[in-house]
């Protein structure tokens, strides 16, 4: 078990490298995929084997270009960290099983887009809805109610903003919506609406933050990422999800509709 969690961190910095990178470049509109090798951004040293080393690169160079000199932003080595510990997290919970699959690429997901939002603003449909039909074709393997329950999902998660849209007369966009849709397929039906309620709280409860220590002001139309606080209350859902819903249905008349639904099954 420890040496698949520790694969699983490299697996994870790795990832987390290569998620940057693709956000990163897709806001400036250039391809992630093919040809382009990796170059320092000042001086446009290719970068070698040595210098490609999530997390330990960044370390030993001291955040610095070791041909110019150049700051290296800390955002590589914050991102890199971030995604070893989900990978870890994933695993030390779910072990090797179709929960810790679907969960992990549903986690690229929430990074990928989580980046491109907090960065620009731009939520990439294709970052959304990729993961969202790989763990579709992946839920087959739980059986058609495991895949109808990912379909309800994605329609829950993009109805869910579609009536805020309509409701708000547009004061938020369809990315929102369209992320919602793709993780909801990761996700299946009751996850995505418990994943929506926790996303909600937290960004709800960090902007309250944010007024009382002055860093947003009430009524100046200051945007606020809301990806990235649904993706936490995503994650937060993939991981604790059966704790969760078992402590709700011991508070609530009806347990049955917190039992669990393939493939985050296990109570252990
Ligand atoms: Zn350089």
């Amino acid at each position: 078990m420890i040496q698949a969690i520790i694969t699983a961190g490299i697996i994870g910095a790795c990832l987390g490298s290569f998620l940057n990178v693709a956000a990163h470049r897709s806001i400036q509109g250039r391809s992630w995929y093919g040809r382009e090798r990796s170059a320092c951004e000042s001086c446009g040293h290719v970068l070698g084997a040595l210098e490609l080393i999530p997390i330990l690169s960044w370390l030993i160079q001291r955040g610095k270009c070791r041909h110019c000199g150049a700051k290296i932003s800390v955002r590589y080595i914050v991102v890199e960290i971030l995604c070893a510990v989900l990978a870890m997290t994933i695993v030390y919970r779910w072990g090797l099983t179709w929960a810790a699959l679907i969960a992990g690429i549903g986690t690229c997901g929430l990074v990928l887009n989580s980046l491109t939002d907090f960065e620009s603003g731009d939520v990439f449909d294709a970052f959304a809805i990729a993961p969202g039909i790989v763990c579709l074709i992946l839920r087959l393997a739980g059986g058609l109610w495991a895949f109808a329950d990912g379909l309800a999902g994605a329609f829950a998660g993009w109805g869910i903003f579609a009536v805020i849209i309509f409701l708000s007369r547009g004061g938020m966009g369809w990315g929102d919506a369209v992320f919602m849709a793709g993780i909801g397929a990761v996700m299946g039906l009751k996850f995505t609406l418990f994943a929506f309620y926790a996303g909600i709280m937290t960004g709800g409860f960090w902007v309250i933050l944010m007024m009382v220590i002055g860093h947003l002001h009430w009524g100046r139309g200051e945007a606020v990422p809301l990806v990235p606080f649904l993706s936490i209350g995503c994650f937060i859902t993939m991981i604790y999800g059966p704790e969760i819903f078992a402590y709700l249905s011991r508070r609530m008349l009806s347990p049955e509709i917190f039992s669990l639904s393939w493939p985050f099954l296990a109570t252990n």
